[in-house]
């Protein structure tokens, strides 16, 4: 099959979303029982993770741990202003794969699988691949 796309809009700078269920639907639309799904985010300032989905506080240390690395104000060469987004999106990463078994994501009890917005607020697209075997 191919892939599907799905579009959300975040609405804060700097904030995890968590897209688990949107992933859980399309696999479930997918109709494979045994396999993978891949979950890619074609923007240079967002990025996709697997983390804690219980306390919300890990979350906002993930996010303040990365300003530290990469602070908005910089100095930067990059002009456009959103240099430390585009770092920490590549820190981050832009994809995860996540198995597929009896038609559910395997996840451990504590996981999900969250959008990072760097630079928002913005309206963001996630493909998600769910390939059999
Ligand atoms: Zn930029």
């Amino acid at each position: 099959m191919g892939f599907k796309t799905i579009t959300v809009k975040t609405e804060g700078r700097q904030l995890f979303l968590d897209i688990t269920k949107h992933v859980r639907l399309v696999v479930r639309e997918s109709g494979v029982k045994s396999g993978v799904v891949h979950v890619f985010i074609p923007h240079t300032t967002a990025a996709v993770t697997i983390n804690e989905n219980a306390d919300p506080d890990v979350r906002q240390d993930i996010l303040n741990c990365l300003e530290k690395i990469a602070p908005p104000a910089g100095p930067y060469m990059h002009a456009e202003g959103n240099a430390h987004a585009h770092i920490k999106a590549g820190i981050v990463g832009s994809s995860v794969a996540v198995f597929v078994e009896a038609g559910q994501l395997v996840l451990g009890t504590w996981q999900s699988i969250f959008l990072c917005e760097f630079d928002g607020p913005r309206t963001r697209n996630v493909m998600i691949r769910v390939t059999e075997g």
